[in-house]
């Protein structure tokens, strides 16, 4: 997702209070690219539900990949995962990251209904997402040489795996 169109969304979202209240916000924007002709398979096949909604089963997700991947040590209880349907298809997943002064860090992750169909496109872009999350303090280019770094140690650990 483009960093550009969550800013968009996100200052539609954010009332004057939170506006003045902000004190940072950081926009992570993903491409898995990989999964692509997998999502255009899906969509062919109907496979698209309309939704925008957090949804306990990917919270799940989430919190196996964490566990088994990032020894439990990303963030939990501020984190929200959610289909949204507004997320471009060639982007298929994003992370929103605000934090208010006095207020803990939200993290909002958001997957496209454009794969929801595909368990390996979501696992695999759930990885990705996590790799931000997990770099969100960093000051660090995007997809970066730390990103990566850490994508090929996912990648080692038999992370994607189960999705190629
Ligand atoms: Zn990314």
């Amino acid at each position: 997702m483009s960093a550009m169109s969550l800013a968009g969304r996100g200052s539609r979202n954010q009332t004057p209070r939170e506006n003045k209240r902000k004190v940072s916000r950081a926009i992570v924007g993903c491409l898995v690219k990989r999964c692509l002709f997998l999502a255009l398979a899906v969509l062919a096949l109907g496979g698209v539900a309309s939704a925008q909604q957090a949804d306990p089963t990917l919270l799940t997700q989430y919190k196996q990949l964490n566990r088994r991947y990032f020894s439990g040590k990303l963030p939990i209880a501020n984190v929200s995962v959610f289909w949204d349907e507004t997320i471009s298809k060639s982007d298929l997943a994003g992370t929103w990251i605000t934090k208010f002064e006095g207020e803990p860090e939200n993290i909002r992750v958001s997957v496209s209904t454009f794969i929801q169909e595909c368990g390996s496109c979501v696992g695999a872009a759930l990885l990705h997402e996590m790799v931000h999350i997990k770099l969100r303090n960093r000051k660090i280019d995007m997809h970066g040489k730390e990103f990566q770094k850490e994508m090929v140690r996912l990648a080692k650990k038999g992370a994607f795996a189960p999705y190629w």
